[in-house]
Parts: C-alpha cells; structure tokens; sequence
C-alpha cells in the first residue's frame, strides 16, 4: 500500500492500472510502528502519539534527553491500512483478495499466479516477507513480544519514550524493554532481544511480567492488545531479482536496518525513489538500501552483539551516555555527516571494534 501510495503521486504512473493483491485487506490490529523521520511518509498516515524525550537505561545509569529534532512517532496498523485504502481508493487502484502462489518473470511481462487467478504486467513489485531466518555470516534476529497494559494507577510518564531499558536480566542475548507510555495508565511494554534463536512463548510473557513487578511495584494492571515480532538483523543478504519487471521491496528486500531491525520509514523513503525512478523512466535500484559506510558500521555492531555478548552493555553505555539523543537517532536513521561518526566512534570503546574488524575482515571487504 505504501508504495502504490508513492507510485499514484506521479500522473504518468497514476495512469497506469495497479492492482495490490493481498490475502487480506481486513485493517489487523498487530503492529505498532514507530520511527523518527516523516520523510516521504504519506500524509494520509494518522500518527497516533508523537514525543519528545526520551530515556535509555543501561548499566544501572538512567540517560534522558530531549528529541525534539528528531520526534519518535508512532503509527498503528490497523488505522494505517483503513486510512491508506480509503486514499488508494479514491486514486482509482484495485484491490484483490487471494493468495499469491507464485510471481513467474518473463522477457516482456511478469505472471502473478494466484488463488483468483493469473495477472499480468510490466511490473511486479513483491513485499512477500521471506521466512524469519536468512542464511548469511551474522544473521541474527530481534524478535520481541509486546503488551499493552493499563495500570490502577498513573505510573507512566507520557512525555517520554524508554527506547531501551537494558537493566534486566540478560540470560539469552541482547534484552531490553522497550516502553511506549501512551498515557500516565497507559502503555506499550515490549521485550525484546537480539540473537540467534526465538525462545518459547512463556518466556516473552515473564519478561514483561517481572519487568512490570519490578518497574511498578504493587501495581494491578489489565492487559489489552499482544503484538509479536520477528525482523531478520543481517548485513546485505537479499538481492533484487535480475530480471526487470520484478522488484522486491519491504522486509522481502532487506530493509529492515542490520542493526535495529527498523524498517517502517527506510520502506516509505525507498517506496519514494521506486516511484521516482520509474517516473523519470529509470530501472529503479533498490540493491543496496544502506550507504557503504553504514553498512560497515552494522556489520561491526552485529559482530559485537553475536561473537562478543560481554562488551554489548559498555559499548550501548558510552554511545548514549557521551552523545546526544537526536544525533544518534540520526546516526540510526544513516543521516549523519561523516564528522559526526567520528564522533560517535571517539565515544564508545574502541578494543571490541577493533576485533570485530579482524575477525569479519573478509565480510567487510565484501561490501567494498
Ligand atoms: C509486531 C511488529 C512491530 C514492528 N514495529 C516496527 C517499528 O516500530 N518500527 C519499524 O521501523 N519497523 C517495525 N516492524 C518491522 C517492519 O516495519 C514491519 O514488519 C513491516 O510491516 C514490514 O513491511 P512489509 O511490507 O515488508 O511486510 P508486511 O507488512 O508483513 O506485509 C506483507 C504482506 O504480504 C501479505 N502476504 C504474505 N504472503 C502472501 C501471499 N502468499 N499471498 C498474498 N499476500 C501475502 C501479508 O498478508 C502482508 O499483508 C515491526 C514488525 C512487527 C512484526
């Protein structure tokens, strides 16, 4: 939907006829998006909070810091959907419900075969997630669980976002807690972790209930909405297809970010340069979502998290502590200057960077 939002904005490309096929098109309620650049994020999209501060904690230390340049937005999926459909609608594109069996490229023409039936085009764009874990050197996943909670009592700040809470038990790879106070009663709680292998369902609950106990002593509290998710974290493994009237974007093309698992707004800004592409009548290219510099940098961060556990907690502690919040949610979002790296660098240890950089020698001479 994003991208046929981007592609109806051109009139040569809203002339042609584009129909999106989905199993469903039913609004689903199961993913809070959150991300903090608007650029060319639709303007249909209804953000449903928006803040300004936020808190980190690691290492027993609490960091807060203002983010007004850079605001953390956060978009519900299922008003998302409704409202992009409501749009896509009105700019004339076509909705079919059915499920997609098999997308087959041709010299001149692509075939989606589907449980309604076959279609043809010039082109196919293809958001079919892959399965979670891709085969690649420092593949890992961040797979995390999320309730929405309310309290008794007002226990949250609704100010301020605790993008990471890093002080809790870390038994099974990177863990946080990730919480999104939508009132003083109201709340997003999200365990999440970064490694190799997703843990049984009980655990993610305990993670939130301890986390809640320990947080919030004492407090009754009903729980709503569940989301569950799994985003693949792993350097440059997913390749366009070699074919022209075939193009994969979203989580089907490596977008999530390597070392965050952010997606929401790198589809939206890539959904944009396919549209423009194809505008100006270009083979759009999508290969490579993330500049050469910042895919080195991931690849160290992930070599880090997966080879040298011990150091991920005073790397994470230096990067927040010594460095301001929006450049560094800059720095996340690849929008930084090459001097203000070098800030960053000058921040965090050096020793664990300097392993990862002998050890995955090869993998990141690949990316050069
Ligand atoms: C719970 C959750 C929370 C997330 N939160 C954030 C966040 O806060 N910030 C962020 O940046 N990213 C977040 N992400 C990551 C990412 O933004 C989302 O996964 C995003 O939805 C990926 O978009 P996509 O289009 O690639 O895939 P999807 O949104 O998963 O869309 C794929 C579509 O393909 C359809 N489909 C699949 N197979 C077939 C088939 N065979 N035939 C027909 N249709 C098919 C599905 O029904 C689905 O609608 C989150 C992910 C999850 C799961």
């Amino acid at each position: 939907m994003s991208a046929a939002w981007h592609l109806t904005r051109y009139p040569i490309l809203a002339k042609k006829k584009i129909l999106l096929i989905d199993r469903t098109f039913e609004p689903r309620d199961d993913r809070t998006w959150c991300f903090w650049s608007m650029d060319s994020v639709p303007d249909p999209v209804p953000v449903y909070r928006k803040w300004e501060k936020m808190e980190v904690r690691v290492l027993q230390e609490r960091m807060t810091g203002e983010i007004r340049e850079t605001p953390y937005y956060c978009v519900k999926s299922a008003p998302y959907s409704a409202e992009m459909q409501k749009a896509l609608e009105g700019s004339g594109v076509e909705f079919l419900e059915g499920d997609v069996l098999e997308i087959k490229a041709g010299n001149e023409k692509a075939v989606v075969k589907t449980s309604s039936g076959d279609f043809t085009a010039g082109l196919v764009i293809d958001t079919i997630p892959p399965n979670h874990k891709q085969e690649g050197e420092l593949s890992l996943l961040q797979h995390f669980a999320g309730w929405e909670i309310e309290t008794e009592e007002p226990v949250f700040d609704p100010s301020t976002i605790r993008f990471m809470d890093f002080d809790i038990p870390q038994k099974a790879g990177a863990t946080f807690i990730y919480v999104l106070p939508y009132s003083e009663n109201k709340a997003l709680i999200e365990y999440t972790l970064f490694s190799d292998q997703l843990l049984e369902k009980e655990e993610y609950a305990k993670g939130i209930e301890d986390y809640i106990r320990d947080r919030y002593p004492g407090q009754m509290y009903k729980v709503g909405r569940k989301e569950f998710g799994v985003i693949p974290m792993a350097p440059g493994i997913y390749d366009q297809p070699e074919n022209a009237h075939v193009i994969r974007l979203g989580q089907a093309a490596g977008m999530p970010k390597a070392s965050t698992g952010y997606t929401f707004s790198r589809i939206h800004w890539l959904a944009a340069k396919l549209a423009r592409d194809l505008s100006d009548g270009k083979r759009p290219d999508l290969s490579n979502p993330s500049r050469l510099r910042y895919r080195l940098y991931d690849i160290l961060l992930l070599d880090i998290i997966h080879n040298q556990p011990d150091q991920i907690l005073p790397v994470f502690y230096h990067f927040f502590k010594l460095n301001r919040f929006e450049m560094l949610l800059r720095f996340l979002d690849e929008k930084t200057s090459f001097t203000e790296d070098l800030f960053i660098m000058s921040t965090v240890p050096f020793a664990p960077f300097i392993k990862a950089i002998k050890d995955r020698k090869n993998l990141l001479l690949r990316e050069l």
